[in-house]
């Protein structure tokens, strides 16, 4: 009555809605795979709407690998059409917007995976050495002097001596303050968590009392990448596929998407329910328009 959004669509509706759009967006963890393996009948749909013309490309807010590594990681799980120009991390993204947006004039303190580093560096991004002893303390390692900007992603090597280095460098209001993304946590396989780079980034927010300028989903500045190296892309021609209501529907709402929750990842469909029930309006930019159990269901719109 008057709600929208959250429509199960299946068999001709899906097929009616694949015709409509010539560009997917595609989340990858708990869309396109989970860690290693791949969604059943993902490769297959990923295959089939490259070969009808459709333009697909990868969104994903992992920023610990360069973007080679993630079409190695494709080729592998039988994803063998996917190229580099379809892959936009929140790593690469950053890159970009430190070397075209803000056009960071000096170094980069970076807490992040070698990955992030690598990513930055092949844009020509000067990042700090990390080379401490790891017995230092703050008292005892210097400070480089020209770091402009601080960029904060999921480290699974964080040290205390790093938070606290990086909150000496964000005492400087000229430093910027970078997130490459702001996720919470993520599942792992036996019910087990890992913490996301959005954890990190909230205690350097309490010691730095500043808020992070996060670049990836939710936030629209990977869309302006995709935007920027796909001329002339129609924000009412895409579909954003995703399985996290607070990152990939909210992105897909952000950049005027039309947005699908599958249901082979974080993000239950209750959820989605009750952010559609929700008196707060802020809460309807949650809500998808369109939900299905898992992308395989698109398999039987690609037969004659
Ligand atoms: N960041 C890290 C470190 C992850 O391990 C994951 C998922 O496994 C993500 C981000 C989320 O990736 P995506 O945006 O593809 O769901
Ligand atoms: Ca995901």
């Amino acid at each position: 009555f008057g709600f929208k959004g959250c429509q199960k669509i299946r068999g001709p509706q899906i097929r009616n809605l694949l015709e409509a759009k010539d560009f997917f967006l595609f989340d990858c963890d708990g869309v396109i795979w989970h860690g290693e393996n791949a969604i059943t009948g993902a490769a297959k749909v990923v295959s089939s709407l490259i070969r009808r013309g459709k333009n697909v490309v990868f969104v994903t807010n992992n920023c610990t690998r360069p973007r080679e590594n993630y079409v190695h990681k494709f080729y592998r799980l039988g994803f063998t059409d996917v190229m580099l120009e379809q892959i936009f991390s929140s790593s690469y993204c950053s890159a970009l917007y430190l070397r075209d947006v803000v056009k960071v004039p000096g170094q980069v303190f970076v807490i992040g995976c070698d990955g992030l580093r690598r990513e930055l560096q092949e844009a020509g991004i000067p990042c700090v050495e990390e080379a401490d002893d790891p017995d230092a303390t703050i008292y005892d390692c210097a400070l480089a002097p020209d770091v402009k900007a601080v960029l904060v992603g999921h480290d699974d090597k964080l040290t205390f001596l790093k938070l606290a280095k990086a909150s000496c460098y964000l005492k400087d209001p000229e430093c910027l303050f970078l997130a490459t993304d702001n996720d919470p946590w993520h599942p792992l396989s036996g019910g087990r968590i890992l913490p996301g780079s959005g954890s990190l980034t909230a205690a350097l927010e309490v010691a730095s009392g500043r808020k992070a300028t996060v670049i990836g989903k939710p936030s629209r500045f990977m869309f302006e990448c995709i935007s920027s190296q796909f001329r002339g892309v129609d924000p009412a021609q895409c579909l954003m596929v995703g399985d996290r209501l607070e990152t990939d529907m909210l992105f897909g709402s952000n950049c005027g998407l039309d947005t699908m929750l599958t249901l082979t990842g974080v993000s239950q469909i209750e959820e989605a329910q009750e952010y559609r029930n929700s008196d707060q309006t802020t809460n309807h930019s949650l809500v998808p328009d369109y939900v299905v159990d898992t992308i395989a269901d698109f398999l039987p719109a690609f037969e004659e």
